[in-house]
């Protein structure tokens, strides 16, 4: 199993390092093959995604990436900023389901706006669809009315096909899990959301032991808030779910925590926290790798289909949280604070 290793900018080589510990820990054969990306891409060879970068991913089984961005490359013309280097990513490896686990663990419900016991437990799975709706639909732009006003216009499209794959993510991902399918749409207004619900009902007929339920996205909205833990998996738009899937990730009161996957047709996948790449806090050893190790977890389940290996490294996150264990982001009175190294020492203690 070959996984392309792209640690990118600021904390992303701190992060990226605790991950392939843990993953050496392992009793796995993976081959592990680094390569600059964002802006180290662009230091390396003037651009962001570099050739040879390119060629790794789309060779790899699948990608564990860091995060990119930094203050130098602020004034750079926007084709060659770092954030470019996900962008092409998603377009060349037709990365078109994102999915957000947005998980509470019982030690940090204290860290979340929400009152503990509304999230204490919480373990939801948002599924956004990454490639089409209103941010790609021709057309759109700007134009001159006859009264000489501006008029911006969008266009909302999905096809039946885009539909179907990215309800069979959903629905997928429930089987392995809570087997409760939330679709989210506002096909009380929008043709595209009826066509929506209309495929994804179709779409269910394959999977009778999958509970469907719909919800408007407003609605949505407040319940992800209200009662969080109504939910198993949400399957949603890209509009949408980009909304949806920050404000859930907010639920759990920690950025440093949350994994994320953006996988193709055939489930190979990009793998990464969150978080952007903190250039305020790089090079200190304070940033908290939990997010990076269990986006490795996850890589492990959905895309080398090693569920046994990544339940060992959740397992291991939830032991060292246990033994209170905190990086700076969820330090707390009378909590063991620990920096970057010294946390990723501590999951790879606990995988035993
Ligand atoms: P950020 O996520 O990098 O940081 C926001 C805040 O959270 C900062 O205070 C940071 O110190 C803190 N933080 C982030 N990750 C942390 C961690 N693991 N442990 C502890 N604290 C953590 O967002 P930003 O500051 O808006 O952006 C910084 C750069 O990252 C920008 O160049 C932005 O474009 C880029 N970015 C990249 C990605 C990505 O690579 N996918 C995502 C978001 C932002």
């Amino acid at each position: 199993m070959k996984i392309a290793v792209l640690p990118g900018d600021g904390i992303g080589a701190e992060i990226i390092a605790q991950a392939l510990n843990v993953l050496k820990r392992l009793d796995l054969s993976l081959e592990l093959e680094e390569a600059p990306v964002g802006g180290a891409g662009y230091d390396a060879s003037g651009d962001p995604l570099p050739e040879a970068t390119l060629r790794l991913a789309k060779e790899a089984d699948a990608i564990l990436f860091g995060a990119v961005g930094g203050w130098q490359y602020d004034q750079l013309p926007r084709a060659k900023r770092p954030e470019q280097a996900i962008l092409g990513l998603r377009k060349h490896l037709g990365l078109f389901a994102n999915l957000r686990p947005a998980q509470v663990y019982a030690e940090l419900a204290s860290a979340s706006a929400l009152k503990p016991e509304v999230v204490a437990g919480l373990d939801i799975l948002i599924i956004r669809e990454l490639t089409g709706d209103i941010y790609f639909g021709q057309p759109r732009g700007i134009q001159k009315l006859a009264d000489g006003q501006r008029e911006g216009f969008d266009t909302m499209r999905y096809s039946e096909g885009e539909i179907r794959r990215i309800a069979h993510v959903g629905f997928q991902a429930a089987l392995k899990r809570g087997r409760k399918l939330c679709s989210v749409d506002k096909a009380n207004v929008l043709e595209t959301s009826q066509l929506w619900r209309d495929v994804v009902i179709e779409v269910g007929k394959e999977y009778p032991d999958v509970e469907l339920s719909h919800m408007y996205v407003d609605n949505c909205a407040m319940q992800l808030v209200r009662t969080p833990k109504q939910f198993d998996v949400i399957v949603t738009g890209n509009m949408f779910g980009d909304i949806l899937s920050d404000e859930a990730s907010m639920l759990t009161g920690s950025i440093g925590m949350l994994p994320s996957a953006s996988l193709d047709a055939n489930n190979k996948g990009l793998y990464e926290p969150i978080h952007g790449s903190a250039p305020d806090i790089a090079g200190k050893d304070v940033a908290n790798p939990l997010a990076t190790i269990l986006s490795a977890a996850m890589m492990l389940r959905y895309s080398l289909h090693q569920a046994g290996a990544a339940d060992r490294v959740e397992a291991a996150v939830k032991r060292v949280l246990k033994d209170g264990y905190r990086t700076a982001d969820i330090f707390e009175a009378g909590a063991k604070k620990v920096g970057t190294k010294e946390m990723g020492a501590a999951v790879v203690a606990a995988l035993g």
